[in-house]
């Protein structure tokens, strides 16, 4: 029997997603963002929960190879545009959208040969001081790209620091918009944070948002795979989000521990009373992550319970003490849940999981382990 741990992705849980994005911004296409392999959710596998998307966004060319590969002829953008002249081949080769965000990006597409012009987003740094030019510079290499016979539309395009903050995207919003004023060409602005909380529809007490940002493309990542983008503010139930992704294994062994015997590795736990714990077949090589201390709450049999101890490679312990008052057996073969939907419909979101480990659902989705067997599910 292969070791008893699974994720699984939901496909119908994505499809739901992506139309929840939809909603918040019903007069934009929509970008499904797929870089870091779907967000370690696999592109191959998450293709059929997200293909009512207007285009696929990631980073990398092979990712850009696979989408291509899996009959999907629409829109691509490379969010980082090209690394090198080379890629701008590929570009044309596969119609892939580019972002241009520095002046060398310019120089490549000007020795770039080709017949067929290709569309770019040209990437403003409005804030993040990430890419992009500055608002400055921004208007000279829109001049300088529409010059060029190697491009066809220039679309328009920035990314926010703080759409999940309390900071919000007012300031950047004021500087795209200011810069951009007379510009001809689509717009795109709003990652998942923005797309939900600044919602372009009216505001409701189910939608807040202040109604305020309108745009052609949005380019949601996070919100499709069913995490909040503004944690713990929202949970991705406020959101109406449901997981992509869950994580599951089994209880391999139980212990009855005493009062004072300790569990795991360094015996961070001490039990002050006599508990049972059930060890589970997961572990940090499998992605959850070792800095999750005691406490951190997991689901068992879909009641809801919590690790004790360190988190060692291949196992971790839960207390099984809720379990068993809730009645019902509790044992090896038990089903645990790590983050995502139990058989009983119960969700522990992975944005508890992430807080508990001190970071965001994204890491913990990104960093599922190669060695864990994953199912696709409707
Ligand atoms: C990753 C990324 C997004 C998606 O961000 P989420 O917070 O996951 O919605 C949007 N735009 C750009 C440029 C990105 O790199």
């Amino acid at each position: 029997m292969p070791r008893p741990i699974q994720a699984t992705i939901h496909t119908a849980a994505l499809r739901h997603n992506l139309a929840r994005a939809r909603l918040a911004a019903p007069e934009a296409k929509v970008w499904a963002i797929v870089k870091a392999n779907a967000y370690g959710h696999g592109i191959e596998r998450v293709f059929e929960g997200l293909r009512a998307a207007d285009g696929f966004a990631l980073l990398d060319l092979d990712e850009a190879q696979r989408v291509r590969t899996l009959g999907w002829r629409g829109p691509i953008l490379l969010l980082e545009g090209a690394f090198e002249l080379r890629d701008l081949e590929l570009c044309s080769r596969l119609d892939l959208w580019h972002t241009v965000h520095c002046d060398e990006q310019i120089d490549m597409l000007a020795s770039h040969k080709t017949k067929v012009a290709q569309r770019v987003f040209l990437k403003m740094n409005s804030g993040m001081n990430r890419l992009g030019f500055t608002p400055a510079r921004y208007r000279a290499a829109w001049t300088r790209l529409n010059a060029l016979p190697q491009v066809d539309e220039i679309s328009l395009m920035t990314h926010f620091s703080d759409a999940d903050g309390a900071r919000g995207i007012a300031e950047q919003m004021a500087v795209f918009a200011e810069v951009t004023r007379d510009l001809p060409g689509e717009r795109s602005l709003s990652n998942s944070a923005a797309t939900l909380r600044f919602t372009s529809v009216k505001p409701t007490d189910d939608l807040p948002g202040d109604g305020s940002i309108a745009s052609d493309w949005v380019r949601p990542g996070i919100a499709v795979y069913g995490s909040a983008p503004d944690f713990p503010q929202h949970s991705a139930a406020d959101w109406a989000l449901q997981p992509g992704m869950t994580l599951t294994a089994k209880i391999i062994a139980t212990q009855s521990i005493d009062t004072g015997a300790s569990v795991g590795y360094g015996s961070t736990f001490v039990a002050e009373k006599p508990i049972q714990v059930g060890v589970v077949a997961c572990g940090y090589a499998d992605g959850y992550p070792r800095v999750c201390p005691t406490g951190t709450p997991v689901l068992v049999n879909g009641v809801r319970t919590c690790t004790v101890g360190r988190v060692s490679m291949d196992m971790l312990a839960v207390d099984l003490s809720a379990v068993t008052a809730a009645g019902g057996h509790v044992g090896i073969g038990s089903d645990v849940t790590l983050w995502g939907r139990a058989a009983n419909g119960l969700v522990l979101g992975i944005d508890e999981v992430a807080q508990s480990a001190g970071t965001v659902g994204y890491e913990l989705m990104c960093a599922l382990a190669p060695r864990v067997p994953v199912l696709v599910a409707d």
